[in-house]
């Protein structure tokens, strides 16, 4: 990473954004804009359109009316994939400028948000790409008279609600397996964290993807999210977000035409770590990076650290170092290893969830607070809070910032106890050198993703998707193509 690069790009000014419908630029139907700040100070960064209803309701029928003209679907396989190709080879050819202006916008550092999104995103396209034509139908074993064919059909329109964390990557994981099988998509990014997914939105046309394809508003949640969720004409609905929101996406769907709804919701991961891990030095480092990082801004972050009781001391005090050693800052210096939280609104809740915890007998033994107030940015302290019990708050609900509760254990029994007693079932790690225990824990944990003597990373290869109130279907992998086709089957006599 170049840092002369990357100053000369934050001095850039950001254009005004719009909405993306039908293949152009177009501002809300009511003229209306939103603000955004920029995490890193404050400031005002841009604005973009402020949709209405309206917007989303033009949105979805240009989408529709794509998709019945097969336009997209209609193009052979290899066409398609073509067109996938360049997008991706785009991405990753505008990627620092793409990096730069989702940190401006979001506050990730810049060292994971480089790798994480444009390089993600460029990725995950290119693997669906590859995929496209690969994927058959069947022929079912029926009687000899009988012909029972299989046929795997786009659904239609897909409309995908993706969160700020990770604009780009969450972006691609929805609409890379969604518009290589022949679907239209209409996107509702977050309105905290849009800039990066409209500009990758804008060179999905570049590459050129048909003009309504893909179109994107841009709006709050409870207006246009809400109208996307009501709508009659979207036939599958993706999501990544607060459980809240999951929630309320599925009583749209039950409102209106039933439509398909694939959450991808919070977590409360644990990670596990016993007295026999191969290296308590490396664990320590890497459950601080697995919580810390994005300033734990991360679904799958580990966020409760379940320490076997006799090393419990030693190792909270190897975490804490860890975490010390991590500098927060500016997210756009290179060297800076925790940026800014998202917002103002999330930075409050998060302390509110170390009083809370502190209230209910936690120890804070690192952090705690708001730091670098004077840049008039969002700056948390990596915070560590030991003597977490099972029922706290701190166990039972996710802060989606940086804070790591700590629960001692002295069993197996007991971990796998601890570490399923909560409503979610997004991730955990698990470190030992007893492979017995480690498949048992892999077994045992209730988990989508369960990580041993390593901590996130799982590319695109695997799946990713919870268990309990941590969603349902998969991102990533082969398996995310299951949301976005439809079964056929055609069974004819012979
Ligand atoms: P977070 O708390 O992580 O911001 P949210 O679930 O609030 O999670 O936001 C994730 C996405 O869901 C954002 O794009 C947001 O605009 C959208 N959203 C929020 N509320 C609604 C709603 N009522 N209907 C549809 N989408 C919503």
């Amino acid at each position: 990473m170049d840092q002369t690069k990357i100053d000369a790009l934050r001095a850039q000014p950001v254009p005004a954004f719009s909405h993306l419908i039908e293949g152009k630029h177009v501002p809300a139907s009511d003229g209306g804009t939103m603000d955004i700040l920029s995490p890193i100070d404050g400031q005002v960064l841009t604005t973009t359109a402020k949709g209405t209803a309206a917007d989303m309701e033009a949105a979805i029928a240009s989408a529709r009316a794509a998709f019945e003209d097969r336009r997209w679907a209609g193009q052979p396989p290899a066409a398609r994939k073509k067109v996938l190709m360049k997008w991706a080879d785009l991405i990753e050819a505008n990627a620092l400028e793409l990096a730069v202006l989702g940190v401006r916008d979001n506050g990730t550092e810049i060292g994971m948000a480089l790798k994480a999104e444009p390089g993600s995103a460029a990725g995950t396209i290119r693997y669906y790409a590859e995929a496209l034509d690969k994927i058959y139908g069947e022929i079912a074993p029926t009687p000899s008279n009988f012909l029972g064919m299989i046929h795997k059909e786009p659904v239609g329109v897909v409309g995908a609600i993706i969160p700020w964390n990770f604009p780009m990557m969450i972006g691609a994981w929805k609409l890379g397996p969604a518009l290589a099988i022949g679907n239209s998509v209409v996107l509702k990014p977050s309105e905290t964290a849009s800039l990066s997914l409209m500009k990758m939105c804008d060179l999905a046309l570049e590459a050129g993807l048909p003009p309504g394809v893909l179109n994107a508003v841009t709006g709050e949640g409870k207006v246009v999210g809400e109208a996307m969720g009501l709508s009659m004409d979207i036939d599958v609905l993706v999501f990544t977000g607060s459980g809240g929101t999951g929630r309320r996406l599925m009583e749209y769907a039950a409102r209106s035409n039933m439509k398909r709804v694939y959450l991808e919701l919070g977590g409360k991961s644990p990670h596990i770590i016993f007295a026999d891990a191969p290296n308590l030095d490396e664990a320590a480092k890497v459950a601080a990076g697995g919580i810390f990082r994005n300033s734990g801004q991360v679904c799958v972050a580990g966020s409760r650290l379940l320490v076997e009781a006799s090393i419990h001391d030693d190792f909270v005090a190897a975490v804490a170092k860890a975490a010390e050693a991590m500098r927060v800052g500016d997210p756009l210096k290179v060297d800076t290893a925790i940026g800014a939280v998202n917002s103002e609104v999330q930075l409050e809740q998060n302390l509110g969830f170390v009083e809370t915890a502190q209230s209910e007998g936690g120890q804070v033994v690192t952090g705690g607070g708001r730091i670098l107030q004077d840049t008039g940015g969002y700056y948390m302290a990596p915070t560590i809070v030991t003597g977490v019990t099972p029922d706290a708050t701190l166990t039972q609900k996710e802060v989606f910032g940086p804070v790591l509760g700590v629960t001692s254990f002295s069993t197996d029994d007991e971990a796998v106890q601890i570490a399923n007693a909560t409503v979610y079932g997004l991730a955990g790690g698990v470190w030992t050198s007893n492979l017995s225990r480690a498949h048992r824990m892999v077994r045992d944990v209730r988990t989508g993703v369960m990580h041993v003597n390593t901590y996130g990373g799982a590319d695109g290869t695997v799946p990713l998707g919870g268990v309990g109130q941590s969603g349902n279907g998969s991102d990533k992998s082969l398996h995310a193509i299951q949301k976005y086709i439809n079964l056929k089957t055609a069974w004819i006599k012979l």
